[in-house]
């Protein structure tokens, strides 16, 4: 017969804290599916709230990653619209991030990189049949040249005056700027929210990091330009732990099943954060 120590008493005890502790602790992985993650999306206990920032680039008929196919964003579109997630502004964003401002349920930034004139013949419609909001991030010099393939200045008011779409910067050149001099940097920050502000009449609060390249310094010469907050290409969602210029987005690419994809991307994005594989 085994006589128990206090000793190994206490071993045991503790062995029982420490199995009921990592019980509890996995216990939200446990009864979390997929399906409740995405119901759960919006509030987060430890920063308050998460947003979910789409990246598209081209949406028309090109058969590259690039570009989703029209029918596959309205698809999304009708994905989102039916499962209650709702489009915010910039302004909305920024406001929850900065003062925890309420959100709608769901949150969800939509965002253009590039300005290409395909957004204005496919996505701008869709997004207005749905009722939804996007954000085009614009390269200035291509519209002040006329530049083929990406939208006109005509095209950006027309589109920034029906409250669809909010033009924000992507700089004037799309010149990665990690190899740039910071007076080249602020050349391009400062003369692309000039150039928009100037003839969409509005003031240019966000910008996009062309091919998601930066670094401390160059945030830091985005802020000092008057920008409220920058994207990065950095998988994930913006919550309140985010720094406000390296938020995050989640990119949609045309795959070989893009409505999967987009559907794995929407779901998989918490638990990856839960499990600390992004922001840890
Ligand atoms: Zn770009």
């Amino acid at each position: 017969m085994r006589i128990e120590t206090p000793k190994n008493r206490g071993q045991v005890s503790l062995l029982s804290k420490i199995l009921l502790f990592v019980f509890i602790a996995m216990l939200p992985l446990l009864l979390s599916s997929p399906k409740s993650l995405t119901a759960s999306r919006g509030m987060d206990r430890v920063n308050g709230v998460k947003i979910l920032v789409l990246n598209y680039h081209k949406v028309d008929n090109q058969n590259i990653s690039l570009s989703v196919l029209p029918k596959d964003f309205d698809r999304q579109m009708k994905y989102l619209k039916d499962n209650n997630f709702h489009t915010i502004t910039m302004d909305e964003m920024y406001a929850a991030l900065t003062e925890g401002a309420e959100l709608p349920e769901n949150p969800v930034v939509i965002t253009f990189d590039d300005g290409y004139d395909d957004n204005y013949k496919y996505a701008y419609p869709i997004l207005k049949k749905y009722g939804f909001k996007g954000t085009i991030f614009v390269i200035t010099s291509f519209l002040d040249r006329n530049q083929p393939g990406y939208i006109t200045w005509g095209q950006a008011q027309e589109m920034e005056s029906s409250g669809v779409i909010n033009i924000e910067s992507h700089t004037v050149t799309h010149s990665s700027m990690t190899e740039q001099t910071d007076e080249q940097l602020r050349y391009e920050m400062a003369e692309s929210k000039r150039d928009i502000e100037q003839r969409l009449g509005k003031t240019v609060g966000f910008i996009a990091y062309p091919t998601g390249t930066f670094n401390l310094h160059i945030a830091s010469l985005v802020k000092e330009a008057g920008y409220k907050g920058a994207f990065t290409i950095k998988y994930g969602n913006v919550d309140r732990a985010s720094n406000l210029y390296a938020l995050e987005r989640v990119p949609i690419f045309h795959t070989e099943d893009t409505y999967r994809s987009f559907l794995e991307r929407l779901q998989y994005v918490p638990v990856f954060e839960r499990l600390g594989w992004i922001k840890s």
